[in-house]
């Protein structure tokens, strides 16, 4: 069904990807109607399949950010703190930043990039892509930092309603789960490159008490070493917008 919702606009891939029930809750549908792939996406942005960021990068394909934020959605609310672990094209803090952000008030998203040049070009489209853009940066409710997110948010010291992993790894750091709040929800492709991996989502409730989910089969790009993805390329692709 997934690659049936691809369009040749923003609202058209929306539309089919409510109309195909991959994208059910009405918050995420007006979250990423808000946000135009094309300011994200290096070519095809209304295509439902990932393209290529360059530097070994690319954003997932818009099935795959749905599913990611209907499984976060109830960690998504007004006022939430959300971090998003390789960041990449910026598109998914773009979309967090409609559902948790409230303008002035509550509300964070972080974006964690390993390559600074991808963390660069993320905060740019996202200033260009949001009528708030630039004040939510100013403010600094939605920022995009540089560094490895492999062990979460540099130094720990906050908590987070909702995490997103955009990368594979091997196994789950417990330093992930350390960083959700009571309840929160996290969402990590989980598998070595070259073999299968899965979705977990990881769901810690009101008592502290942590269950993993086997969700479904996936091909996400890993969440290693800068080295690996500086040998792919020393250039990221700029947005259609
Ligand atoms: N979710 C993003 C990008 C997905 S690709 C989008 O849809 O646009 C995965 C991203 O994770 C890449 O941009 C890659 O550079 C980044 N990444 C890989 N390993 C990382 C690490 N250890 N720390 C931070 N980011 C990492």
């Amino acid at each position: 069904m997934a690659w049936r919702c691809s369009s040749s606009s923003n609202k058209g891939l929306i539309d089919n990807l409510w109309q195909g029930g991959i994208v059910k809750s009405p918050r995420v549908r007006d979250a990423m109607l808000q946000v135009d792939r094309g300011y994200f996406a290096p070519g095809n942005p209304y295509a439902d399949a990932p393209q290529d960021l360059g530097m070994g990068s690319r954003i997932s394909a818009p099935h795959m950010h749905s599913y990611a934020l209907e499984s976060l959605e109830e960690y998504l609310k007004p006022g939430n703190s959300v971090l998003d672990i390789g960041s990449g094209s910026g598109y998914l803090v773009a979309v967090m930043s409609r559902m948790v952000c409230q303008p002035g008030k509550e509300g964070k998203v972080i974006g964690i990039e390993h390559i600074n040049e991808l963390t660069l070009l993320g905060q740019q489209s996202f200033k260009k892509a949001l009528p708030d853009g630039q004040q939510l940066l100013e403010n600094g409710q939605v920022e995009f930092i540089s560094a490895d997110g492999r062990q979460g948010y540099p130094g720990g010291g906050i908590l987070f309603d909702a995490i997103h992993v955009g990368g594979a790894i091997p196994v789950v750091p417990q330093e992930l789960i350390n960083q959700i709040k009571s309840p929160g929800r996290i969402f990590i492709p989980v598998g070595d490159a070259g073999e299968p991996q899965y979705v977990y989502e990881i769901t810690k409730d009101e008592k502290g008490t942590v269950n993993s989910e086997k969700k479904f089969g996936v091909s996400y790009v890993p969440l290693g070493e800068k080295e690996f993805y500086y040998r792919q390329g020393s250039k990221v692709h700029m947005p259609v917008k």
